[in-house]
């Protein structure tokens, strides 16, 4: 699998501009990625925004560990952690793939996963539910939850 280089880190991501799902390797990052339809970049050092329509082939074309934030406009901790789950992505970025998903508007995705409050992060690894945590966290319990094998990276 490994060659010289790094091994390739496969996932699925839509692009903000146009919609379009790409496949993009996050080992290779540093090549800036981009839409494979509008050619503007793929960033992925920031939580991206999924959709119920688009969320199970995100979680299912992912090859690292995908943290979503299940969170609402009206909800106050939500939005006390999202510069917590910015920092968190900034510094992850291509370890992990970090998903927001607007639970008022999809509904459909969160009742599958029996979330009744928000904020709720959950973790998904190989396409399923691995850990999940309710409530704001802070950096290290998002980093405690993803479970990084390599953590504590010079934090
Ligand atoms: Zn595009």
């Amino acid at each position: 699998m490994a060659n010289n280089g790094q091994p390739s880190r496969p996932a699925v991501v839509k692009c903000v501009f146009c919609g379009t799902v790409n496949r993009v390797d996050l080992a290779r990052l540093s090549a800036g990625p981009q839409c494979g339809k509008c050619g503007r970049p793929i960033r992925l050092d920031r939580p991206l925004a999924v959709t119920d329509a688009d969320f199970e082939k995100t979680i299912q074309g992912s090859s690292v560990p995908v943290l979503v934030d299940f969170h609402a406009d009206w909800c106050g901790p939500c939005k006390m952690m999202a510069p917590v789950l910015d920092d968190f992505a900034r510094r992850h970025a291509g370890e992990v793939l970090v998903l927001k998903l607007d639970t008022d508007a999809n509904p459909a995705t969160p009742s599958r996963f029996g979330i009744r409050g928000i904020p709720t992060l959950i973790v998904f690894e190989h396409g399923r539910e691995a850990r999940r945590h309710v409530g704001a966290a802070q950096l290290q319990d998002l980093e405690k939850l993803v479970a990084l094998k390599e953590a504590a990276s010079g934090v």
